[in-house]
C-alpha cells in the first residue's frame, strides 16, 4: 500500500511552488499537481515501481514528481536539471523531504555517456521531459534514451500523443517495451505554441516504457 492516497499526494503537491521565470527555450512547464499525483501513484498501485526504490527524474524543473515519489515512499530520489534558477527553487520543494538529492547537468551527457563511465542505477525514472519541439527536436527522445539507461525497473514519462507512434517505434528499435497508459491534455500556457490563445491543450501520452530482459 502506498503511503499517501491520491487526494492527499495531490494536495501536498498543490503546496510546491512552480518556475518563477518559466524559460521558453528549456521548454519548461511545470506538471500539474493532478497530473504527477497520477502518474506517480499509477506507478506505484499498478506496478510497485516507487514505494521503497530509487528514484530518478530527468528534467526535474521545480522538482514536482521527484518531492512526489519521495512522498509516496521512495527510498531516495534523485533529480536532474540543467537551469540552475529551477534547482534553487527544487531545493526549497524537497528541503524537508530528506531524501531527495538534485544535479545540475544536461541530461543528453547520460544518454551519451559510455557505459563504463556511467555506471549509475535507479530502479525507477520519472519525468515529464522537454517535448523536442523547434530548436530541441529530438531533445524527447534523449531524454527517453537516457532514462531507459538509467532505470532498472521502468521509465515513466510524457509525451506528445502526436509522436506516440515515434516512440513506440523508437523503443522497439532500443529492444525496450512501451505501454501507453493513458491520454492526458496538458493546459500550456499560450506562449509556448506562440499562440493569441490565453492557454493551449495538448494531448499528451503517459507512457511506460522498460526492457523485459532487465525485468517484470
Ligand atoms: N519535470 C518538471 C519540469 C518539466 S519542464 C515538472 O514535471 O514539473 C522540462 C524541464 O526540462 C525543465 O525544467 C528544463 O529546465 C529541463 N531541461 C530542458 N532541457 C534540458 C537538458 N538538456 N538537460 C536537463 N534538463 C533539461
Amino acid at each position: 500500500m502506498s503511503r499517501l492516497k491520491l487526494k492527499a499526494l495531490e494536495q501536498r503537491l498543490q503546496a510546491l511552488e512552480a518556475f518563477e521565470t518559466p524559460k521558453v527555450s528549456l521548454e519548461q512547464y511545470a506538471t500539474s499537481p493532478h497530473i504527477a499525483a497520477r502518474l506517480l501513484h499509477t506507478a506505484q498501485a499498478c506496478y510497485g515501481d516507487v514505494e521503497g526504490k530509487v528514484v530518478a527524474d530527468l528534467g526535474c524543473g521545480c522538482g514536482v514528481l521527484a518531492a512526489g515519489a519521495s512522498l509516496l515512499g521512495a527510498g531516495a530520489c534523485v533529480g536532474f536539471d540543467v537551469d540552475r534558477d529551477a534547482l534553487r527553487v527544487a531545493r526549497a520543494n524537497v528541503e524537508e523531504l530528506g531524501n531527495v538529492d538534485l544535479v545540475e547537468c544536461d541530461v543528453r551527457l547520460l544518454s551519451a555517456a559510455d557505459d563504463d563511465v556511467l555506471n549509475w542505477r535507479f530502479d525507477t525514472v520519472v519525468m515529464n521531459p522537454p517535448f523536442g519541439t523547434k530548436r530541441n527536436r529530438g531533445l524527447d527522445m534523449e531524454f527517453l534514451r537516457a532514462g531507459l539507461r538509467l532505470a532498472t525497473c521502468a521509465v515513466y514519462s510524457l509525451h506528445k500523443t502526436s509522436t506516440r507512434a515515434h516512440v513506440l517505434r523508437k523503443a522497439a528499435d532500443w529492444g525496450a517495451e512501451a505501454r501507453v497508459l493513458a491520454e492526458l491534455r496538458f493546459d500550456l500556457p499560450a506562449s509556448y505554441k506562440f499562440h493569441k490563445r490565453q492557454s493551449v491543450d495538448v494531448r499528451v501520452d503517459f507512457v511506460r516504457v522498460w526492457f523485459p530482459r532487465k525485468n517484470k
